[in-house]
């Protein structure tokens, strides 16, 4: 698995550094933005897993990003944890209202902030590591990392299992190579659009004998598209 990306959304440079360094060493991948707005921008390259969300920012503020995550569909299953100062203990009951999933009241220790990081991934995590994905006789296990086609062990590379994965769990919809190579290899992966293509053909391979290769379809001049309709 790769690193847990999280977005910190926070207008206090001392705070945004404290936390970078707690998290890097912990083994996260931090990504930080200094309003609502500049959220969205990092936002538009690949969703982040987590965001620590303060409440008091410039422009619009931390409630209402909240509120706005948790009515897009695209952003509804981020988990967020409100930061917070202090003694504002209605703000506490209003971030819990906006959908935030938990609150961390300022100054925290980076122990404390690692330990609730924890706790709100692993409350999200299960369902999503855990529940296989089935479309028509085609399985994939994300607990176990296997894939099975009318019941029958499929051998994939890794790079294939993340690919298929990604597909299934984001089926009907075209990405194009960098979209693919953003969220499937990561940003921080320096790879050519080409190298999609190559492993998109070795998943093709790879599903073709039992004749669910035409599952992962082309889209001309788009992408590409994961689909069990013709
Ligand atoms: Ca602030």
């Amino acid at each position: 698995m790769s690193a847990k990306s999280i977005l910190i959304v926070e207008d206090e440079q001392p705070i945004r550094e404290m936390v970078g360094f707690a998290l890097g060493r912990a083994g996260y991948e931090l990504r930080e933005a200094g309003d609502v707005t500049e959220a969205y921008e990092v936002m538009a390259d690949r969703l982040p897993d987590l965001i620590l969300l303060d409440w008091m920012l410039p422009g619009a503020s931390g409630i209402e990003m909240a509120r706005r995550l948790k009515k897009d569909e695209l952003t509804q299953h981020i988990p967020i944890i409100m930061l917070t100062a202090r003694g504002e203990e209605e703000d506490k009951v209003a971030g819990l209202d906006s959908g935030a999933d938990d609150y961390i009241t300022k100054p925290f220790s980076p122990r404390e902030l690692l330990a609730r990081i924890k706790a709100v991934l692993r409350r999200v995590a299960p369902e999503e590591e855990d529940e296989t994905i089935a479309v028509d006789g085609l399985v994939l296990d994300p607990a176990s990392h296997r894939v099975s086609a009318n019941e029958e062990p499929l051998k994939i590379g890794p790079t294939e299992f993340r690919l298929l994965e990604f597909f299934m769990t984001h089926p009907e919809r075209v990405y194009s190579r960098e979209q693919l190579l953003d969220r499937v290899w990561g940003r921080s992966a320096y790879v050519e659009e080409r190298t999609v293509d190559v492993h998109i053909l070795r998943l093709r391979k790879a599903l073709a004998p039992h004749e669910f290769d035409h599952m992962i379809q082309t889209v001309r001049g788009a992408g590409y598209r994961f689909s069990n309709r013709e």
